[in-house]
């Protein structure tokens, strides 16, 4: 569903992404690990459209990124308000925002009705003290880091995009609720079969959710593999020394 060509990116002279080839099936798993600042989050924003790629092409569904217009790439630019930037509004304005994301594609009164009744399930299921069912009707720039992040994943998988791209989406949560939103992802992945790019720097996050692993280092994909291959029988000694690194 998505193929890198030679991606290169560079800011200011400075090469952060080098000569980047990989793909990415539908409906696949697929974890960007590596340490800070090796270029996953770059990587992301230009599937997202957020970033050119200096050179080289960015494949969505054999057709080029660069040059599709905004409403045909993965996140949906066009209202200027990208996924994960859903501060300073209401959850009752995110609901209307479904209701008119959702007339924009061929889709019945009905099926309107169940994604929004789906997206005030998933809000539903976040409350888990009546304290929290208050705080979810404030305006989203007042809830927690942790809070918001869970708002944007419910937005994001009411709208059912071919692609989700999530950037650390656990980066903010404490241990307990990072293992359960964790178990929440994957389950949403099988049940959905929406392909899913994932970043993060924790390898058994990466080794425990995904179906492939893509492993960076300084903008040069170092090894692509699944979790198995990459544990067991890594490519040089930065995986095998990232990958060991882990607890
Ligand atoms: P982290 O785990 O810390 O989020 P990352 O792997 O997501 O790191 P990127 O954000 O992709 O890293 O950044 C890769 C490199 O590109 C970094 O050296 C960063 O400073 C640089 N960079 C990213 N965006 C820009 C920009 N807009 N202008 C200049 N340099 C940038
Ligand atoms: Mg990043």
């Amino acid at each position: 569903i998505i193929e890198f060509k030679h991606v290169t990116k560079i800011f200011d002279g400075v090469t952060v992404i080098e000569d980047e080839n990989f793909y990415v099936r539908k409906g696949e798993f697929l974890t960007i690990l590596g340490p800070s600042g090796c270029g996953k989050s770059t990587t992301l924003r230009m599937i997202a459209g957020f970033e050119t790629p200096t050179s080289g092409d960015i494949l969505l569904e054999g057709k080029d990124i660069v040059t599709m217009p905004a409403y045909k790439r993965p996140i949906n630019t066009k209202d200027g308000t990208p996924v994960l930037k859903i501060n300073k509004t209401k959850i009752k304005y995110l609901k209307k925002q479904i209701a008119r994301l959702s007339k924009d594609t061929i889709m019945d009164q009905n099926e309107k009705e169940e994604r929004i009744k789906k997206f005030e399930g998933i809000i539903e299921e976040l409350k888990n003290t009546p304290e929290q069912a208050y705080k979810y009707r404030r305006s989203i720039d007042t809830l927690s880091g942790g809070q918001q992040q869970r708002v944007a994943i419910a937005r994001a998988i009411v709208l059912q995009p071919k692609i989700l791209l999530l950037d650390e989406p656990l980066g903010a949560l404490d241990l307990k609720m990072r293992k359960d939103m964790q178990l929440e992802l994957k389950e949403m992945h099988r049940k959905l079969g929406i392909t899913f790019i994932y970043v993060t720097h924790d390898q058994e996050e990466a080794l425990t959710m995904s179906d492939t692993v893509m492993v960076m280092s300084d903008g040069v994909i170092q090894q692509i593999g699944s979790p198995t291959d990459i544990y067991n029988e890594p490519k040089n000694a930065f995986v095998a020394d990232f990958i060991g690194d882990s607890n």
